[in-house]
């Protein structure tokens, strides 16, 4: 009867306990209430003159196929390039047509590896925090996740700590890792943390890979920002772990254009070529004009590889300087920052803010997700409670910290100083 067929629910189990998404909510929030928006991850700089051109040139030239279908895995000029740049990065002879595949951003390419490799019952290892998806399409494709938790060192002296001071414990690290464990997620430089993952730091996850037959999904979208002469060292190039790494990469953050959401994915044919099943039954091929234009963005790169002109040289150099205008802004306050070695963002410590925003005892929300709530509604300026970027169980253990992102034009972190600044008057009189 239709009573009978209206009673069953329409959605699959899967769905089950992942309906709920940060951004959703607090992208709404940032957009109704926010004057200054250090919350969701995007530049608000223009992106270089050269890309802007090629995407021109690439719409209005003489090629009207570029307004066609392409190639399902990735545009040729695209693929071509890319296997080229990361070929000589990987230190790997790629082939353009099955060790390179181009997604709808780094996004599409994780649910590309996550629907591929991973089988009802298997478990994968995610680091903590965490960029929320992982655990959600983990769970939609039907696997287990295991958190491994990265905590922070106690300071030893007055001065401010850096992301690095975020470790693993080795022991615990390799107790999770099973028979049933299918792969492991990195994110290295870290989203939210800005942690860059050392050689030593690497070379351990690499070792348990390896050990354990287990499968590296290496999520590098913020592989050029990296600050202080840091270096960014690719999983893939260690021993034994390029035949059981994807490397995924992303034009957003690369060339600073986060809505073109074109994206990559580097690897062995043995498991790439699972990847192309996934992707040509779902999404099937990318936009092409956006393809061309990145080919022609990364064409540029190689030819200055490592020259002061390259933008994968001067971008980090404006970045640094936007990172250290904002960790003076939060220090000069008293809302403590860990200098970031990488990535668009940093975390900062809000314990002694909470005597403006006190907490409930008892709340089911952790405590910063309701002082980013209060701070957005009350003083205009959005950023992301670090607690979003942990599972249900450790978000009490995460839950003093917000993240903000710095990839801003210095108007706007100007406007953010001026913000904190007013703030901290308000509290401690002038
Ligand atoms: N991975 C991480 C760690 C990210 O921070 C982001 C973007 N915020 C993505 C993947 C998604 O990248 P894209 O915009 O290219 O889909």
């Amino acid at each position: 009867s239709l009573q009978a067929k209206m009673s069953r629910p329409v959605q699959a189990q899967r769905l089950e306990g992942i309906d709920k998404n940060i951004w959703v909510e607090f992208v709404k929030l940032a957009a109704t209430y926010s004057k200054v928006n250090l919350g969701q991850g995007f530049p608000d700089f223009s992106p270089p003159g050269f890309l802007k051109e090629a995407f021109v040139r690439a719409l209005s030239g003489e090629n009207h196929m570029v307004h066609q279908y392409t190639r399902a895995f990735g545009h040729p000029p695209l693929v071509k390039i890319l296997a080229q740049f990361f070929g000589k990065l990987l230190g790997q002879e790629l082939d353009p047509m099955t060790n390179v595949m181009v997604t709808v951003g780094a996004y599409q390419a994780l649910f590309c590896c996550f629907q591929a490799f991973v089988e009802e019952g298997d478990e994968v290892i995610i680091l903590e925090p965490f960029f929320d998806c992982y655990e959600a399409m983990v769970r939609m494709a039907g696997g287990s996740p295991v958190f491994v938790p990265l905590r922070l060192k106690a300071p030893t002296d007055g001065k401010l700590m850096s992301s690095a001071a975020w470790q693993l414990d080795p022991a615990e690290l390799a107790s999770k890792f099973s028979k049933q464990t299918k792969a492991i997620v990195l994110n290295s430089p870290n989203n939210p943390l800005g942690k860059v993952f050392s050689r030593e730091e690497l070379g351990l996850l690499a070792e348990l890979c390896v050990k354990h037959d287990v499968l590296c999904i290496s999520d590098e979208v913020y592989e050029w920002l990296v600050y202080d002469g840091k270096e960014h060292v690719r999983i893939a190039s260690l021993p034994g772990m390029w035949e059981r790494t994807v490397t995924i990469g992303s034009a957003g953050k690369t060339f600073s254009i986060t809505g073109w959401k074109v994206g990559w994915t580097v690897g062995p044919n043995r498991l790439l070529q699972h990847l192309r099943t996934v992707h040509q039954n779902s999404v099937y091929h990318c936009a092409t004009v956006g393809q061309e234009a990145v080919a022609q963005g990364f064409q540029r790169e190689l030819e200055l590889y490592g020259k002061p002109d390259s933008y994968f040289i001067q971008l980090p150099k404006e970045l640094q300087q936007k990172r250290d205008r904002l960790v003076q802004s939060l220090d000069a306050v008293g809302m403590k920052p860990i200098i970031p070695e990488g990535t668009y963002f940093l975390v900062a410590d809000i314990s002694q803010f909470k005597s403006d925003v006190p907490d409930v005892p008892d709340s089911s929300e952790p405590y910063d997700s309701r002082f980013a709530k209060w701070m957005v509604k009350n003083k205009g300026l959005a950023a992301i409670p670090l607690s979003a970027f942990c599972c249900a169980a450790h978000r009490s253990s995460y839950s003093h910290f917000l993240r903000f992102c710095f990839a801003k034009e210095e108007a706007t972190l100007k406007a953010a100083n001026d913000i904190l600044q007013r703030w901290k008057q308000e509290k401690t009189g002038p």
